[in-house]
């Protein structure tokens, strides 16, 4: 096992150069495109997210007639839309000035993916490239049991996976390093953001630390992953990655340092 001082060294030449990438990635092909493929998909406020979720549960991607169309898909025949409340706006009277006013809601129709038929729409590029041995979520499978966090395995993850407190939910079918990683990144998500100072951090905060922790523990073990683009997706940039570093070495050690007890298991090792 490493030394304290050995491992600390290693971890900053890895976030220095995720920082560095991160800052790359934000112009490469793969991430402008999916960002322009983002912006078809407007934010919906609380209310309409609610009015969504009680019409189709299980709706993943919302968008109205139109912007399907701009993406070269189609409403399939007797879909019924998912209606929500778009503001609408007023011209203050006096045409001097630019400010528009809230005069009311009128109900208009969205329609989920599943509801259309087209051209495929592009997954996000953040799987990982390359191969882990089936040990190695095992391994970390075993490390989320040491802390009493349970994992379960589903089809219908909106995302790769999401971290419940005290659980995670990991999708279905994904290959063993997109699982490693994953894990990995929801564990960081676990130890860090369900207590209320964690609680506290923006979103993108967040994102940064849980996606820099899965990083470091993957590059540990020589899992390539799609972290710079993921975090470029996010709009991070090198100066927010690094700040953060001070904050995440104790749960990347429990991390690694678990996987790597867990590797020495003679059950785990039967497996090999
Ligand atoms: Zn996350």
């Amino acid at each position: 096992m490493l030394s304290a001082r050995g491992l600390e060294a290693q971890v900053v030449r890895i976030v220095e150069d995720l920082a560095e990438r991160t800052e790359e990635a934000k112009s490469s092909e793969e991430v402008v495109r999916y960002l322009k493929f983002c912006s078809a998909f407007r934010e919906y406020s609380l209310y309409n997210t609610l009015l969504i979720w009680r019409q189709k549960p299980e709706a993943t991607q919302v968008a109205g007639f139109g912007a399907w169309k701009k993406l070269g898909r189609q409403v399939k025949k007797g879909e019924k839309g998912i209606a929500i409340l778009a503001p609408v706006f007023r011209r203050q009277e006096d045409e001097e000035s630019e400010e528009q006013r809230l005069r009311g809601f009128r109900r208009v129709y969205v329609f989920d993916v599943s509801q259309t038929e087209g051209k495929d729409l592009p997954d996000a590029p953040i799987a990982t490239d390359g191969n882990c041995h089936d040990n190695l979520p095992l391994a970390l499978m075993r490390v989320a049991d040491d802390h009493q966090i349970t994992i379960e395995v589903e089809p219908q993850v909106g995302s790769y996976g999401v971290s419940l407190g005290g659980q995670i939910k990991i999708r279905l079918g994904l290959s063993a390093s997109d699982f490693f990683a994953t894990l990995a990144h929801e564990l960081a998500h676990e130890m860090l953001h369900q207590n209320s100072a964690g609680k506290s951090l923006s979103k993108k905060e967040k994102e940064i630390e849980a996606e820099t922790v899965a990083h470091v523990v993957c590059s540990y073990f020589q899992i390539p992953t799609a972290a710079p683009a993921y975090l470029a997706l996010h709009g991070a940039t090198s100066d927010e990655i690094l700040i953060r570093l001070a904050n995440l070495t104790s749960v990347i050690r429990t991390l690694i340092e678990g996987v790597e007890t867990h590797l020495a298991d003679p059950e785990i090792q039967q497996v090999i």
